[in-house]
């Protein structure tokens, strides 16, 4: 029987993680299938219910259904249940157990972008979705002492916060409005810049007005793409990085839990580049105006 892997978001239409999770069953001799299911917020109870059939070697879960999806499943990992985020999921027998791989994703990517500096201790991060999430528990397991979070919607940040509430006590974890003021006074004072919102995903956007950005910063975005934010911190003297490593280190990790096997980094790195050079969009970050955001 082919075993069958989806990926659930919505909008799903092309997918970057199809390409490299396809390519790492093929190579391994898996016989599985990666399917991409777009379904509806609405849609979402009755779509996980469906995984629990002999078919499923599970799910990757997406933009925006990560934390929704949460008690849905029967079982939380460490990282699922302190993130309060879902972005991967296995079947034992006919229960569901839900990961969180962004979170080690998230650490890959933060090594690299800190690289032989010691690890700073201030963050100020975008966003306050499930992506957001995984980021701000990254920290604060790294040993961050003050993360500051800003998003649209201010009340989700302060649900965030509260979230994390036990696993901060002992450090800064704090919401605030997103007024570009505000921003740029945090920035000063701040190393690390991780863009956690969807802005730049799907068109030239940026979070954060060049002029707010000062130099020296180290800044992460998650899409994967060399987005507008990263282009002007750049030219600001900031040392940046895109999401493509987060997204090859959560789906390498995926993959592991679906198959017991180590997953063919380097392959999946290669496909990802392909599919990219293809013109293929992912939820997961490749932007700019393209027909179709998956
Ligand atoms: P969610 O839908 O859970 O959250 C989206 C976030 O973006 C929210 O903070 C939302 O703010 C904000 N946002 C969206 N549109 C706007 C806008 N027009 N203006 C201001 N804020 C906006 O998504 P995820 O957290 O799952 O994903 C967020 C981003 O991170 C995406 O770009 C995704 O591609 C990327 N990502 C990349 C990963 C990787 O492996 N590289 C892994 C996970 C995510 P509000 O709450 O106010 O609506």
């Amino acid at each position: 029987m082919t075993r069958r892997v989806v990926l659930i978001g919505h909008p799903v239409a092309h997918s970057l993680s199809g390409a490299m999770q396809q390519a790492a069953f093929d190579a391994l001799g898996i016989d599985a299938q990666y399917e991409l299911w777009d379904r509806k917020p609405i849609e979402l109870a009755d779509t996980i219910a469906e995984l629990r059939g002999d078919e499923f070697l599970g799910a990757n879960v997406t933009i925006p259904h990560k934390e929704r999806v949460v008690p849905m499943v029967d079982r939380l990992t460490e990282d699922a249940h302190a993130t309060g985020a879902v972005n991967t999921i296995t079947r034992e027998g006919k229960k569901l157990i839900g990961h969180n791989t962004d979170v080690p994703g998230f650490k890959v990517a933060l090594d690299k972008l800190v690289g032989k500096q010691k690890m700073p201790r201030q963050a100020v991060v975008l966003g306050a979705g499930g992506g957001a999430r995984a980021v701000v528990y990254g920290l604060i397991t790294d040993g961050f002492q003050r993360i500051v979070v800003f998003n649209r919607h201010l009340h989700r940040a302060e649900g965030l916060v509260r979230h994390f509430g036990r696993s901060a006590a002992h450090m800064e974890l704090r919401a605030m409005p997103w007024h570009e003021s505000v921003i740029e006074s945090e920035l000063s004072k701040t190393r690390v810049l991780v863009n956690a919102t969807a802005i730049g995903l799907t068109t030239d956007d940026t979070p954060v007005p060049a002029e707010l950005l000062p130099p020296d910063l180290l800044v992460l975005d998650l899409i994967y793409s060399h987005t507008r934010l990263l282009r002007e911190a750049q030219a600001a003297g900031d040392t940046v990085l895109n999401g493509e490593l987060m997204l090859l280190h959560q789906g390498a990790a995926a993959f592991t839990l679906w198959t017991g096997q180590p997953a063919p980094l380097e392959l999946m790195q290669r496909k990802l580049e392909e599919a990219r050079a293809g013109g293929i969009v992912s939820a997961e970050g490749e932007p700019t105006g393209a027909a179709v955001a998956e």
